[in-house]
């Protein structure tokens, strides 16, 4: 039947800007139905992709993750794949940050895959397949200037995908890092300080050529379409000439 020939549901966070919008509009090139999520529901809705859910969920809203997924995979199936991509970078110097854009990364960039990975990995591990991506950032791997709590989150999101990838494993479920370099995006826009920022800017301007969405969605889908016996652990990719 037609129904045999359906590609499973991706589900991916942050999906209004940046990497998210690249990898929706990836996989459902690929024919994935999606659950496309994030605060900002038109921005989703603009990209008018096919049999795709849009729904305003923040991810550290863990009952409505979960009543969102579970719509979701009532319509399409069970999801197959998770892409936690949702994140925030708040830039600043620990003597002058405000500890709530502390708390927000926090939130957003631990607290939020967590919750992706409570709602969508016992049903992956009972159905003995699934794949769970956790876009971290090569920033956790070094630290940069005024990163301190961002990389905090970063460091943390390579060290429990590494973790649950062990836990999972043994039930052929996948978890997978993948950590970009500097991608032109708006991630940099919500930091609050403008000589920061600039500095930002500045350094870029050394790096040459930054990295564009559709790089990093391109890596997120070769380490989704692998065959299931193979997991990819970690994908880093920076622009050639970052440091
Ligand atoms: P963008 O700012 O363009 O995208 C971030 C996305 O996260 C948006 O769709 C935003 O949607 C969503 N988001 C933020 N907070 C929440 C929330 N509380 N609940 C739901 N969604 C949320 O940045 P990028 O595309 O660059 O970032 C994507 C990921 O890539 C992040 O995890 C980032 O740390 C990581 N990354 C980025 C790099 C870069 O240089 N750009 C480098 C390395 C890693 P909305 O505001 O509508 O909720």
């Amino acid at each position: 039947s037609s129904a045999d020939n359906k590609k499973p549901l991706v589900v991916i966070t942050g999906a209004s800007s940046g990497i998210g919008e690249a990898a929706a509009i990836s996989f459902s090139e690929a024919g994935h139905p999606l659950l496309l999520i994030a605060r900002r529901l038109e921005r989703l809705e603009q990209l008018k992709l096919p049999n795709t859910i849009c729904s305003k969920v923040d991810v550290t809203d863990l009952d409505l993750l979960k009543k969102s997924i579970s719509e979701a995979e009532s319509k399409y199936g069970p999801c197959d794949c998770l892409v936690n991509n949702a994140g925030v970078m708040l830039l600043g110097t620990a003597d002058k940050q405000d500890p709530k854009e502390w708390q927000q990364m926090v939130n957003v960039n631990i607290m939020g895959v967590m919750n992706g990975i409570h709602v969508v990995l016992p049903g992956m591990i009972e159905r003995k397949q699934g794949t769970i991506l956790n876009i971290s950032s090569i920033a956790g791997r070094k630290t940069f200037p005024n990163h301190s709590v961002y990389c905090g989150t970063k460091f943390g999101v390579h060290a429990l995908t590494e973790q649950i990838r062990e836990e999972a494993a043994p039930y052929n479920v996948r978890l997978i890092t993948i950590a970009p370099g500097v991608v032109e995006t708006e991630l940099l826009g919500h930091t609050t300080s403008d000589e920061i920022k600039n500095n930002y800017k500045e350094w870029k301007k050394t790096v040459g050529k930054v990295l564009e969405s559709e790089d990093v969605a391109r890596s997120i889908l070769f380490a989704y379409q692998q065959p299931p016996h193979v997991c990819i652990r970690e994908i880093v990719l920076c622009p050639t000439r970052q440091d």
